[in-house]
C-alpha cells in the first residue's frame, strides 16, 4: 500500500487550469521529486494535499483511506515546509520550535527532546539562542525546516526548500532529507532545480502547465535520454560522417557554425544507453577517424543523460527559459 496516493487531482483559478489531472503516488521512505518550472502547478498541487486548498476534483489518499480535506488526523503525519518562510524574527530559533511544537500538541520533557533533536539536525544548536531575524537566508530555511519536523511526520513536503539558500546551508538541507528518507520518512520535494531532484529522489514526476509529462524511477526516467559526445573541428568532410555513420548504436549530426573561422561541432548521440566500454571505444574510433582525414579537434563536450535533457525533450523548452 502507498503512503500517498494522489488520483486525478485537478484545480483551476478563475477559469484557468493550474492542475489538469494529475495522479502519482509515494512510498514510506520514497524521496520523490516534484520538478517542473515556475507556474507548472507545483505549488497548487503541494497546498491540495496539505489540505489548505480545495481541488476542484481528484483524491488524496493516504495509507490506502481518502483523506477529506483539512482532516486533522492526517496532519498529523504530515510536515509541510512551505516556500515562503514561516518564522516568527523576532522569536529566537528555540522560541519559533517551542511555539509551533505546542501547535502540534507537544508538552514537556518531549517538546524538549524534539526541539534540541530538531536544532541538531538543522544545525542551528549554536545559534539557538539567537533571534530567528538576525540568521542568514539559509538559517531561516532550515529553521523553516525543522519547524516542520518537530512531530515526527511520517510524510513531508518540502515546496522548493533551497531557493536563495547558501551552498551550505543547501548541502546541509539535501542531507537531511536524504536521511529522513533512510528513516523512513516519505518527502515530496517539488523543485525546479533539476540537479536537485536527479540527486535526492528515488523516483520522480515532471509537470509543465499541470500535467504529467513523465513520472517513474530516475533510473528509468534517465535512461530514456541518452548521452551523446561532441568534437569541435574545422571541417568536416562527407568521407568523416560516412566512416562515423558507421559506428555501432550512434546518429551522427554536424552542427555548422557557418561564420568565417568558427568551429563545427559534430554530434554522436547514442541511441541506447552505451556501457562504459562502449562509450570509450566508439569515442576513441571516432578520434581515430577524425586524425586519419588529418583533422585538429579543439574540444571534445560531453552531454550526460540529465533530467535537464529529459525535460526539453519533452516539452521542448528548457527548464529555466
Ligand atoms: P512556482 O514555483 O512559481 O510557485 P508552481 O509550479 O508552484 O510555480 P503554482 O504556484 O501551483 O505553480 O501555479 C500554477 C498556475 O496557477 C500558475 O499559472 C499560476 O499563475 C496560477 N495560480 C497559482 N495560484 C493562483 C491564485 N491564487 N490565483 C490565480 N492563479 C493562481
Amino acid at each position: 500500500m502507498s503512503l500517498l496516493e494522489v488520483r486525478n487531482l485537478r484545480k483551476s483559478y478563475d477559469g484557468h487550469v493550474a492542475v489538469d489531472g494529475l495522479s502519482f503516488e509515494i512510498e514510506a521512505g520514497e524521496i520523490f521529486g516534484l520538478l517542473g518550472p515556475n507556474g507548472a502547478g507545483k505549488t497548487t498541487t503541494m497546498l491540495v494535499i496539505a489540505g489548505l486548498l480545495k481541488p476542484d476534483a481528484g483524491d488524496i489518499l493516504f495509507q490506502g483511506k481518502s483523506v477529506p480535506p483539512g482532516d486533522r488526523q492526517f496532519r498529523r503525519h504530515l510536515g509541510v515546509v512551505p516556500q515562503n518562510l514561516a518564522i516568527y524574527p523576532d522569536l529566537t530559533a528555540r522560541e519559533n520550535l517551542d511555539f509551533f511544537g505546542r501547535l502540534y500538541g507537544l508538552r514537556g520533557k518531549r517538546l524538549r527532546q524534539r526541539i534540541a533533536d530538531a536544532l541538531d539536525l538543522a544545525g542551528l544548536a549554536p545559534r539557538a539562542d539567537d533571534a530567528a531575524g538576525t540568521f542568514s537566508g539559509g538559517m531561516k530555511r532550515r529553521l523553516n525546516f525543522a519547524v516542520a519536523l518537530l512531530h515526527e511526520p511520517s510524510l513531508l513536503i518540502l515546496d522548493e526548500p533551497t531557493v536563495g539558500v547558501d551552498p551550505q546551508s543547501r548541502a546541509h538541507l539535501l542531507n537531511c532529507v536524504r536521511e529522513l528518507g533512510a528513516a523512513g520518512t516519505g518527502v515530496i520535494y517539488a523543485s525546479h532545480y533539476m540537479e536537485e531532484v536527479q540527486a535526492i529522489c528515488h523516483r520522480a514526476a515532471i509537470i509543465d502547465h499541470g500535467r504529467l509529462l513523465a513520472c517513474g524511477p530516475m533510473s528509468e526516467l534517465l535512461q530514456q535520454v541518452t548521452p551523446g559526445v561532441s568534437f569541435r573541428v574545422p571541417t568536416v568532410p562527407d568521407s568523416v560522417v560516412d566512416r562515423l555513420e558507421h559506428l555501432p548504436n550512434v546518429t551522427v549530426a554536424v552542427n555548422g557554425q557557418e561564420l568565417p573561422g568558427m568551429d563545427k561541432a559534430i554530434r554522436l548521440a547514442w541511441k541506447v544507453p552505451p556501457s562504459r566500454d562502449e562509450l570509450r571505444d566508439v569515442t576513441r574510433t571516432a578520434l581515430d577517424v577524425l586524425t586519419d582525414h588529418g583533422i585538429t579537434v579543439s574540444a571534445i563536450e560531453t552531454q550526460e543523460s540529465n533530467l535537464e535533457e529529459l525535460f526539453l525533450r519533452l516539452t521542448g523548452h528548457r527548464l529555466r527559459d
